[in-house]
């Protein structure tokens, strides 16, 4: 059985500051990821909000969208099956010291807000968010 899905990574500031964007996607692909495309980019903050608005009435909304644009990102979309999932959990929990062993936020985040990867959260999100960065 098929369920070959799409999702969207991000590699956030703090990791590719401290340049692990090249073992974050090793671990991406050792777990059967294809990464379809990706692009080092930096975004402006207006464009951080935009991409998280769902976060605005949030206390953090501000600081996550200042983070988010402070440095480069890489953007990617990732194929696999159920990959929506998939991801969330080679991900671990959005606070680092509450993921599991052998996730990306375990052995990487620093911080609650400083946790390395986004990753969507649904089919649809991953859809919206796909065409967020990746629209021509
Ligand atoms: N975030 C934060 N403080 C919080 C909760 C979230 O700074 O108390 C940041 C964090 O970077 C997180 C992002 O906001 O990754 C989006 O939050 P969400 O709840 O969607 O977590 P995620 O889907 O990234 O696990
Ligand atoms: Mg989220």
């Amino acid at each position: 059985m098929s369920n070959l899905e799409q999702t969207l990574s991000i590699i956030k500031p703090d990791a590719v500051e401290r340049n692990l964007d090249n073992e974050i996607k090793e671990m991406f692909k050792n777990k059967g990821f294809t990464i379809l495309k990706e692009k080092k980019i930096q975004i402006e903050k207006s464009e951080a909000e935009r991409f998280y608005k769902v976060h605005e009435t949030k206390p953090f909304y501000d600081d996550l969208c200042t983070y988010l644009s402070s440095g480069p990102i890489v953007v990617m979309i990732l194929e696999k099956n159920s990959a929506v999932l998939e991801n969330r959990a080679l991900m671990g929990s959005t606070n680092p010291t509450e993921a599991e062993e052998g996730t990306i936020r375990k052995k990487y985040g620093i911080s609650i807000d400083k946790n390395s990867v986004h990753g969507s959260d649904s089919i649809e999100n991953a859809k919206i968010e796909i065409d967020f960065f990746f629209k021509d």
